[in-house]
């Protein structure tokens, strides 16, 4: 039975404790609203993704471009049909917001979906998809969760674990009554409005609001718990196997969250530094003609295939924390083959859209599970779409973090063609250039033989960012992109 893993967040709860009389302070409207109070009664739990055998995460994303688009869910080998609908749901998702979003905004509109396993059992599987939406001021989120009933080989919608949509509405009602700021006429009997039923640790049944459902959207999320004895009545035979699916992989402790303090910070991220960023590599950048790869938003399905193709070589990678939560034997590979493991933040949203601590949570959950994978703390980060602000540079001063920039784009991530890849990034580099890939394009790992051969038949050596700035290091809280450069806007291009 894999076990579990509380939802992460720094002790920034956005629930609204319908059920139990507590009130959070409420959310920004920023990303991370995931819930962590233990006695919460809205509380859910998650399968650890990385004991899950052949779990893939799999990611659509459109970086660098406009509208900021990542959508990333996962995949189980034993899951087909689930897997099926979800790569038909994302991406139209995906297709349908680049037609209808207008492009020429400033902040970047931006949409991002990420997730959790609810449940990994012989017979059931539930998987928690959270999608953010970004018009320009806040955030607005929103929580859907499937479910995959392994015998028949089929995909259940939340609402169909219950079988009386009025009497479920007429319980939301009741619990929500008790809170004046939640509208709880709005709750009706409709499928989509239930779209998100789930189960916390006693078996209560969990139903979740999307932002401004039924409440402001500044209350953040919105929850119901609904005792155990009352829900009984409401499960079907599968929603019952549901919740016994969930049941089953109760989780023995409850992991704390400690904060470092800020003198901790200072004084590891100066450690770093001397050991990592400064340490000699096989070549001398100030003689050879070095060009750094870097893959961006792994690891995923292809990274193995990318590794194979590197195993001569050296890269860095930079890592979504959410994925490599589910593949942490790829960063230990990375590790083991020479490369440089770096931070992505946690779930790819653009960090100039949120308040420092949110900035902070996003980079700093990255770190702890990078350091749990590889036994090394990243020294290095990449912004999502190359967007930097003066916040965000000091969160990664803070951290110990340099942020890192490129100043070759194949724009691989939207080719399917690895021959377009290959001339693009052929023709492109040129001495100490970063060069921006993904190991989450298939092609680009089709591409990466060639890109290699290539780059070799042309006198560039390879080398990870921190050997191309050796032997003079580089600094946390600037910001490089290619020749030492420190000073971008807010989506990577340089500043004249
Ligand atoms: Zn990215």
């Amino acid at each position: 039975m894999p076990s579990l893993r509380f939802s992460g967040g720094i002790a920034l709860c956005a629930a609204l404790c319908v059920g139990c009389g507590v009130t959070s302070p409420a959310s920004d409207g920023q990303p991370d609203d995931e819930i962590t109070m233990a006695s919460e009664p809205t509380m859910l739990t998650y399968v650890d993704p990385a004991d899950v055998e052949g779990l893939a995460p799999q990611t659509i994303s459109g970086d660098s471009r406009q509208p900021h688009l990542h959508l990333n869910y996962p995949t189980l080998p034993f899951t087909k049909a689930l897997n099926e609908r979800l790569h038909r749901d994302m991406a139209k998702a995906a297709a349908d917001y680049t037609a209808h979003t207008t492009t020429d905004r400033f902040p970047a509109p931006e949409y991002n979906v990420d997730w959790q396993l609810s449940a990994v059992a012989s017979d059931v599987v539930g998987v928690r998809l959270r999608t953010g939406e970004f018009g320009g001021v806040r955030w607005a989120n929103s929580t859907q969760t499937l479910w995959y009933d392994r015998t028949a080989g089929r995909v259940f919608e939340s609402a169909q674990l219950v079988n009386n949509l009025n009497l479920l509405s007429a319980l939301v009602k009741q619990h929500l009554d008790r809170d004046p700021a939640v509208d709880a006429d709005v709750v009706h009997p409709d499928p989509l409005l239930f779209d998100s039923l789930n189960f916390n640790s006693r078996g209560d049944l969990v139903v979740e609001f999307d932002d401004y459902q039924v409440a402001p959207g500044s209350m953040g999320r919105i929850a119901a718990a609904i005792p155990r004895k009352d829900a009984d009545a409401l499960l079907t035979s599968f929603g019952r196997r549901a919740r016994h699916a969930v049941e089953r992989a109760i989780p023995a402790t409850v992991p704390q969250i400690v904060p470092m303090s800020s003198s901790e910070r200072s004084s590891s991220g100066a450690q770093r530094l001397g050991s990592a960023n400064n340490r000699p590599g096989r070549v001398d950048c100030t003689v050879a003609n070095c060009v750094a790869l870097t893959f961006d938003d792994g690891p995923g399905p292809y990274t193995g295939r990318v590794l194979d193709a590197l195993r001569h070589e050296r890269a860095t990678f930079f890592t979504v924390g959410a994925n490599a939560a589910a593949r942490p034997d790829l960063l230990d590979r990375m590790r083991d083959e020479g490369h440089e493991v770096a931070n992505h933040t946690w779930s790819h949203r653009d960090l100039t859209t949120m308040a420092a601590n949110r900035v902070f949570d996003q980079l700093s959950r990255t770190q702890s599970l990078i350091k749990d994978a590889t036994g090394q703390t990243p020294t290095l980060a990449r912004a999502p779409y190359g967007a930097t602000d003066p916040n965000v540079t000091e969160v990664a001063k803070e951290l110990g973090l340099c942020l890192v920039q490129w100043n070759v784009d194949p724009m691989d991530w939207q080719s399917d063609n690895p021959s377009a890849i290959v001339s693009a990034t052929l023709s492109k580099t040129r001495r100490n250039s970063i060069v921006l890939l993904h190991d989450t394009n298939p092609a680009t790992a089709d591409a990466l033989p060639a890109i290699v051969a290539g780059l070799a038949a042309r006198g560039f050596t390879l080398v990870t960012v921190p050997e191309l700035y050796a032997p003079a290091g580089m600094t946390p809280g600037q910001t490089y992109d290619a020749g030492g450069r420190a000073s971008v806007s807010r989506r990577g291009q340089p500043l004249p």
